[in-house]
């Protein structure tokens, strides 16, 4: 209280000073500043200290900014790599952004988020950096909001991803392997179950919040120990519990663990026929998917396409070619932004804009998306109207960018009756290894099939809206 007032003292006498105009003005204000930036730096580094034993590389920048109603203490790394540094500055730009955004008030109806009036807030940020072998950077941010009338500010979580060696960043979805969500859930679920104090306070509901395809296994650091999580607070514990955090080794990400087999429902009528489902995704690419759609064309095969709404506006005729050799295409996004970060308004802005393009190209909208990153939280799942594709076999053909190491995948995945497999339509390899895939497939008795054509031929089920179609339903 008292320090309070004497703050909007110090304030008071500042306007006052200004109607002066004088030097006096100048100096009030930056002796205030100075007092504020002091108090701003030594929070900083309570906060930042949290991190410091998990920066393994990259130099920490500090920016303090006191700026009534909004100010900034900022912590993040520099790596010497121009590319990865510049990105990194981005980001820290874009949360400032978001930031300034979330506590100005809003001029509109819709900002339900957005505060009526002007608060004060303060945003810190602070960040883990790991290193491993391959020179891999997985770089942590955490986010944290404090706001004079918020007792318990709430923390943000955001994960990326660099190759330093190539000076690029690397999405989340293609670091992701065969079964890798479906080893962290079980491995996940068995650990949180067994070990104190977390089996005494999970909730009850556990095997649904960590099932394969809920959308908990997308955000992760990869450690020279292993594939570190994070989970929320609320996501699976008591608030009391904060952010809970999960190294899971190596081993246990790719061998299969052995998982309590639990009896599936007597089958309804489905087709006995060997089928598999080829999709493409981030296209239309006027090279690569045409040369994927002569061999489709060749072989008389069907595929799915999940294509950015940007490039079916660029590319129209490629999306009408997908289309007439009865392919299916669904919806990727606009423009590949992460949903699980985007608020309703955002997302349903997002479906209506690819929708209305879908329109214009090919005369209808798309019935079927995948959402980029495979993001979809709870949240986002029952705002998309249209059933939701996963897939269960990940060739990592934007990582190899090699049609042999796709094949490699492919061949040493065992059964691929009922499997849908996830490639790229944009790389000249993937293409390669399409020409030989198809051919591949079909002598082993395979049906080249779409998603939707495999759902209703195997499962008996016509695919419904905002249910995710995931790693476990195409096992
Ligand atoms: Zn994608």
């Amino acid at each position: 209280m008292k320090k309070k007032r004497i703050f909007a003292f110090l304030l008071m006498s500042i306007l006052l000073l200004s109607c002066c105009g004088c030097s006096a003005t100048s100096s009030g204000l930056s002796m205030l500043n100075r007092k504020k930036i002091t108090e701003l730096t030594h929070k900083g580094e309570t906060y930042w200290a949290n991190y410091q034993e998990k920066q393994e590389i990259g130099e920490a920048t500090n920016v303090v900014e006191y700026q009534k109603p909004l100010s900034y203490v900022l912590q993040y790394p520099k790596t010497g790599h121009a590319a990865v540094d510049a990105r990194i500055e981005g980001i820290v730009t874009e949360i400032r952004n978001a930031f300034d955004q979330e506590y100005t008030p809003a001029d509109g109806p819709t900002g339900e988020t957005k505060r009526s009036q002007k608060t004060e807030a303060t945003l810190y940020l602070g960040y883990e950096a790991y290193l491993t072998d391959n020179d891999h950077m997985s770089l942590v941010f955490f986010e944290t909001h404090e706001t004079g009338n918020t007792v318990s500010p709430h923390t943000r979580i955001q994960i990326f991803h660099f190759d330093l060696s190539e000076d690029t960043e690397l999405i989340a979805e293609d670091l992701m392997w065969t079964d890798f969500a479906k080893n962290a859930s079980v491995y996940s679920q068995k650990y949180f179950t067994t070990t104190e104090p977390y089996n005494k306070s999970i909730f009850g509901n556990y095997k649904t919040l960590l099932a394969p395809d809920a959308g908990r296994f997308d955000r992760f650091a990869f450690t020279t120990e292993g594939v570190l999580f994070y989970f929320d607070r609320y996501d699976l514990f008591p608030g009391s519990f904060g952010i809970v955090s999960l190294t899971i080794p190596y081993e246990d990400m790719q061998t299969k663990i052995e998982e309590p087999e639990e009896k599936a429902a007597a089958p309804t009528q489905t087709s006995s026929k060997k089928m598999v489902a080829l999709t493409y995704d981030d296209g239309p690419n006027p090279v690569a998917t045409n040369a994927i759609l002569d061999t489709l064309e060749k072989y008389n095969a069907k595929a799915t396409f999940f294509d950015l709404g940007y490039l079916v506006e660029k590319y129209p005729d490629v999306v009408k070619r997908e289309a007439a050799l009865g392919c299916e295409v669904g919806s990727h996004s606009y423009d590949h932004k992460n949903f699980n970060k985007m608020t309703s308004a955002e997302i349903a802005a997002d479906i209506q804009k690819t929708a209305a393009i879908f329109q214009k190209v090919l005369g209808k909208e798309p019935t079927v998306f995948r959402p980029p990153y495979g993001a979809c939280d709870e949240n986002v799942k029952k705002l998309i109207p249209m059933p939701i594709y996963l897939w269960s076999v990940d060739t990592l053909d934007w990582k190899s960018r090699d049609a042999k190491a796709v094949m490699d995948v492919i061949k040493s995945s065992g059964d691929l009756d009922g499997k849908v497999i996830l490639m790229h339509g944009i790389y000249g390899s993937t293409a390669e290894a399409t020409a030989e895939l198809v051919p591949y497939l079909q002598k082993q008795g395979y049906e080249l099939v779409t998603v939707s054509e495999l759902i209703q031929a195997k499962h008996g089920e016509t695919p419904q809206n905002s249910k995710i179609y995931g790693y476990s339903y195409f096992r």
